[in-house]
């Protein structure tokens, strides 16, 4: 048996006479081609959607998003690669219709346009609500890091940065002496020696100069940290792989794992997004009602009740905190509170009072407590760390109870939360090899995310309702 041969490649072939002969009719690049013709470009924010009357014709933003559009949806962003693509691509030769614009205005076309991407995010995600793709029933809510284009050793905490002024006044100190010493001595080679030391000095001077100046420069802004590269960009301590980077917040629908709400902070931490992120998708998805769940990082008595109250029903486990978690005792759980008789009943059956009230952060906090039950209590080593146990309340508590009442009749939601967001955070990391941005800024990083949530969801439909199904509901 042979193996299967090619053509000779002197050979003369009878070639498709056109390149659309070479464009399937269920090809991505022929939605992309119909949605960007559809959109209205000047509302979106777009700049130069009206050709200058005057000098050299520009590109159409139509047709540089039709280029970005397609670069992202296949894993090719860089301003560079797309410029070859477009000169050798079929797809995109298609797509653009031969242009061949320049790196320069590829990535000029981006950065001028960043705040426009997610106006097509939004067009895209009112397309696929046409083409009744969200449950909008259960929203998952959750954040991931992604890198910023900053080292490591590019970040400086106002920690790092007084561990290297202390460390670089004990090697001053070091030099110095050395230097004292190579002063009085008279042996061969001391001269040479001296100049190396004094080199050193200079050296470790000028870079704890530079340590001060940004010391001051962080006290001055109140920020905890610079970023040389990036400066928006913060280094995300819980995540080690990541190093410094950005927070990408997405409100995903559970039905068909479509990203419905994103947007990108450099906050370290989720805390505080959740009502926020699911109160936006909400009010794009019209309904006035829904669920949302979200992992223990999202778990924030002023954000839950938020939530309640723009009529979103949360769902968020309970963190193990506190000390008596860490010492082993009973955790505040085992502790039931009475509404009506405001009491906390403990596992050894005693009734815990009010004892204290005070302002904390602009919230009443109350403790309850039962000094003299504890006292002869056999619990009391499995409980109480002092001479009895407290056990301290936020005033608005009640909606935290509510939540855990909720979850604890429909504990399989956490198993959907996982496996709704982990969808698109797999498929962009990994499939779609966007887990590090390309640009920087704040801004900059939020306009490509954009970009990366909208292919990820184009995707997702074109594997639901086909490239043609896609095309009518534009055309409908
Ligand atoms: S130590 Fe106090 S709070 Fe704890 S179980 Fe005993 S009586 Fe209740």
């Amino acid at each position: 048996m042979a193996y299967i041969e090619g053509h000779a490649r002197d050979q003369a072939l009878l070639l498709p006479a056109s390149v659309e002969d070479y464009v399937s009719a269920d090809n991505a690049v022929r939605f992309i081609d119909a949605f960007v013709e559809d959109l209205d470009l000047g509302e979106a924010g777009f700049l130069r959607t009206r050709p200058k009357a005057t000098g050299r014709p520009g590109y159409s933003p139509r047709d540089m998003l039709k280029l970005y559009l397609y670069g992202y949806l296949n894993r090719v962003r860089s301003s560079r690669r797309l410029e070859t693509e477009a000169t050798r691509n079929l797809e995109l030769i298609w797509l653009l219709r031969g242009l061949r614009p320049d790196f320069k205005t590829i990535a000029d076309f981006r950065r001028d346009n960043r705040s426009a991407f997610k106006a097509v995010f939004r067009a895209f995600m009112v397309l696929c609500r046409k083409l009744d793709l969200f449950g909008r029933e259960l929203l998952a809510v959750d954040g991931t890091r992604l890198k910023a284009v900053n080292s490591r050793t590019r970040n400086f905490t106002k920690a790092r940065l007084d561990k290297y002024v202390k460390s670089a006044d004990e090697r001053l100190e070091k030099y110095l002496a050395q230097l004292d010493d190579a002063d009085r001595g008279e042996e061969a080679g001391t001269t040479r020696r001296s100049e190396a030391l004094a080199a050193k000095i200079a050296r470790v001077r000028e870079q704890r100069q530079v340590s001060e100046a940004m010391l001051e420069q962080l006290k001055a802004s109140g920020e905890s940290q610079i970023s040389l590269t990036d400066p928006d960009a913060r280094a995300m301590a819980a995540h080690p792989k990541v190093g410094v980077g950005y927070n990408a917040q997405v409100a995903v629908d559970a039905k068909h794992k479509l990203i419905v709400e994103q947007h990108v902070t450099n906050a370290g931490s989720d805390l505080g997004f959740l009502a926020e992120t699911a109160g936006a998708a909400k009010d794009l998805l019209g309904v006035d009602r829904i669920d949302v769940v979200a992992d223990m990082g999202y778990y924030m008595g002023e954000d839950i009740a938020a939530c309640e109250r723009a009529g979103i029903t949360p769902y968020v486990a309970r963190p193990q905190r506190g000390t008596a978690v860490g010492d082993g005792r009973f955790p505040k759980e085992r502790f039931r509170y009475d509404e009506a008789a405001d009491c906390y009943h403990c596992p050894g059956n005693q009734r815990l009072d009010t004892r204290y009230r005070w302002l904390q952060g602009g919230h009443i906090i109350v403790q309850y407590s039962n000094p003299r039950a504890c006292g002869g209590c056999e619990l009391k080593a499995q409980c109480a760390r002092g001479s009895f146990r407290r056990i301290t309340r936020w005033e608005g508590e009640a909606v935290l109870d509510r939540m855990a009442t909720r979850l604890a009749v429909r504990p399989e939601i956490l198993n959907i939360r996982r496996e709704t967001v982990e969808h698109p955070f797999g498929s962009i990391k990994q499939w779609m090899n966007q887990g590090a941005f390309l640009m920087r800024g704040l801004d900059k990083v939020r306009g490509e995310f954009s970009l990366t949530a909208l292919t990820y969801n184009l995707r997702r439909a074109i594997n639901l309702v086909g490239v043609q199904g896609l095309i009518r509901a534009v055309q409908a």
